[in-house]
């Protein structure tokens, strides 16, 4: 996709418009316009990059560094009683914004969000040959 056509590009440069909590030379964090639930927010790098495999590692690093700041005044705020930090990469993945954003979204007791899987059993030998595949690549 091209940059011209990414929609938090265009919240960036102020074409669109949106909620924003904070933002510095590096980052802005908005209200997701569709919240999962009551606080719901996503943290956008001003550069755009597509996804975590784009993304610089520095960047990322001082993104989850702003992350650990806003969850905290999330909970402040809103005094919740949980947190479910969300971060998607791909379509399959649930990827819909192809401009990296990680999102915060805080979790109350009886809400109605659902983050979960089925949970598979592996044989050890399995797992262990997945170990080292994964080791190598490193
Ligand atoms: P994804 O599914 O890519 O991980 O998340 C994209 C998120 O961006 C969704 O939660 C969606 O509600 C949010 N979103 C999409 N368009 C806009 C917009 O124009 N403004 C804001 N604030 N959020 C948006
Ligand atoms: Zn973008």
């Amino acid at each position: 996709m091209k940059k011209e056509d990414c929609i938090f590009c265009k919240i960036i440069s102020g074409d669109i418009p949106s909620n924003t909590i904070y933002e510095n030379s590096e980052f802005k964090v908005i209200m997701d316009i569709a919240p999962a639930s009551k606080g719901h927010v996503l943290i956008i790098p001003k550069e755009h990059y597509a996804n975590i495999y784009d993304i610089d590692v520095e960047t990322a690093g001082r993104l989850f560094q702003l992350a650990t700041v806003v969850a905290r005044a999330l909970k402040k705020a809103l005094n919740c009683d949980g947190m479910n930090i969300l971060q998607n990469n791909g379509l399959i993945a649930g990827q819909t914004v192809f401009h990296f954003h990680m999102h915060l979204i805080p979790r109350y007791e009886g809400d109605t969000v659902t983050v979960k899987w089925e949970e598979h059993s592996m044989e050890a030998a399995d797992m262990e040959q997945l170990r080292k595949e994964i080791c190598d690549a490193l």
